[in-house]
């Protein structure tokens, strides 16, 4: 009997907003323990909560992109439990009605184009840490996270294996950093999943789930929910019987653990927080968000692919963030469209790499749009070779903000091609004159003194013989 597995991922987004949700702290991270908690955050007696607009305009850009409903009145509610690092004794979030409705994203994953469907998504404040390392065996408190505003991010049960997950978290990080509402730093927890995963018998209801908590990077995402499939499958197949409970993944050991039995909603004890009145959002507000929202990635990658005739493969590579998107496509209106091709092979080659190198985001690439659109044009018109345009990217990310222009540069390093055809039909006819051995083989039918020749051409011309065209013409004068 197959198994189905069925996955659906809740996903805490951290807005990246100046200060916190309720109050006017900052919420940069990294600071001393305790010093970015204001009276707000500490939750001392008298104070009251005041609504971030920033954190709502992160909200409603999201709904937005996923083409979902924006409520124009939403309700911050309490979600009451205990925890040492929850000074109010409650978290302020959304329940009955969020700001955001359904809505859908679009992934693509081996088997092609697949459409996950959004539950809806809501804003709530974050909570302190409690930090057990370095206190001798006791646990101490920082609240500077406190108030953090972060948007959760729910789907629908749809994805079917842990393939599918992965290409949906990855989807949705690259989105909410296109749309700049969260920087996606998962070392920093800026973006976690939780991942609700059960398998059924094909045809069956849905299984009983386990939630697995805080996966903070795509690989242990993918790990965490092949394990608990696994461990699932062998427990039902030996009669047992899933239990719905809250889970932990050890990355050490590759496992999920069990760290809690799932409590219901009613363990929270929601109601509406009368600290804050009830979240109202006109058509005006929306409609100017939406007058500020960039071209979204799907419709760019559309665009790519239909304007610029890319194959789907390139255009999905280059969308990967807005930056290197619009980079690409200042490129593009310097060199034309019919360059198009070849500007994207260096972006997702030499461009790439030399990022990844350096560990650099495009945002500071040494080399300007206009550096790299004149590269391309001399590739095109014969000018540089592949290697000599590989010296120069070099040569300009090492000295950047360089005023030599490209033609300067090839000047300088002698890295013209000849693509000459009287320069070059001379050498070639040197070359056939000094190694009549070869030009009788290759008349005799070896094709390898072909190659041959041809090596001594590139030779004779000290590697600068534009080679398709050293073909064209040995070919003519062997004729
Ligand atoms: P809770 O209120 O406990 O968070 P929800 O009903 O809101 O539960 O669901 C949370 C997540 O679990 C959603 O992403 C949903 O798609 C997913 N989910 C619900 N039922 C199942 C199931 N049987 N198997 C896998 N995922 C599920
Ligand atoms: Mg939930």
């Amino acid at each position: 009997m197959t198994w189905e597995i069925v996955i659906g991922l809740e996903t805490h987004a951290q807005l990246a907003t100046q200060s916190k949700i309720f109050s006017g702290a900052s919420t940069t991270f990294g600071a001393e323990p305790n010093t970015q908690a204001c009276a707000v955050d500490l939750a001392l007696p008298g104070v009251l909560p005041v609504a971030n607009r920033g954190a709502i305009e992160c909200a409603i850009r999201f709904g937005l992109a996923i083409d979902a409903t924006i409520n124009t009145t939403s309700v911050f509610a309490r979600k009451n439990y205990f925890y040492p690092d929850l000074p109010k004794g409650y978290q302020i979030s959304q329940y009955e009605i969020p700001i955001v409705l359904g809505g859908s994203l679009t992934i693509q994953t081996k088997s092609g184009e697949k459409t996950v469907h959004l539950t809806r998504a809501h804003l709530e404040e974050d909570a302190g840490k409690s930090l057990h390392e370095d206190f001798h065996g006791m646990t101490g408190i920082d609240l500077n996270r406190a108030g953090t505003p972060l948007l959760e991010i729910v789907t629908e049960p749809d994805m079917r294996s842990a393939e599918e997950a992965v290409a949906y978290a990855r989807a949705l990080h690259a989105l909410v950093r296109w749309i700049d509402i969260c920087d996606g730093n998962m070392q920093e927890g800026s973006f976690r999943c939780d991942a609700n995963v059960s398998v059924r018998r094909v045809g069956e209801l849905l299984g009983t789930r386990c939630e697995i908590k805080n996966l903070n990077s795509f690989r242990f995402l993918e790990k965490a929910i092949e394990f608990e499939v696994q461990r699932q499958i062998e427990l039902i197949e030996d009669g047992g019987k899933v239990v719905q409970e809250t889970r932990l993944f050890d990355p050490d050991r590759g496992e999920t653990r069990s760290m809690r039995s799932k409590e219901d909603a009613q363990d929270y004890r929601y109601f509406p927080d009368p600290d804050l009145p009830p979240l109202v959002i006109d058509d005006a507000w929306i409609a100017r968000v939406k007058n500020e929202m960039p071209e979204l990635p799907e419709a760019m990658r559309r665009r790519l692919i239909l304007d610029h005739a890319l194959p789907e493969y390139d255009a999905a590579q280059l969308t990967y963030s807005l930056d290197f998107a619009r980079y690409f496509e200042e490129v593009v209106t310097i060199t034309g469209k019919d360059a198009a091709k070849i500007a994207a092979n260096w972006m997702l080659g030499d461009v790439s790499a030399a990022l990844n190198r350096e560990e650099i985001e495009i945002a500071d690439i040494p080399v300007s749009s206009a550096q790299l659109a004149e590269l391309i044009i001399n590739i095109k018109n014969g000018t540089l070779s592949n290697k000599g345009a590989k010296e120069i990217l070099q040569k300009l990310w090492e000295n950047a903000n360089t005023s030599a222009s490209v033609a300067e540069i090839i000047a300088e390093l002698g890295l013209q091609q000849i693509s000459d055809v009287g320069a070059l039909e001379k050498i070639i006819a040197d070359v056939l004159a000094a190694h009549p051995a070869a030009v009788e083989e290759y008349r005799a039918g070896k094709e390898k003194a072909f190659n041959s020749l041809v090596g001594q051409i590139m030779k004779a011309s000290r590697g600068k013989a534009n080679p398709a065209q050293v073909n064209e013409l040995l070919k003519k004068a062997l004729q």
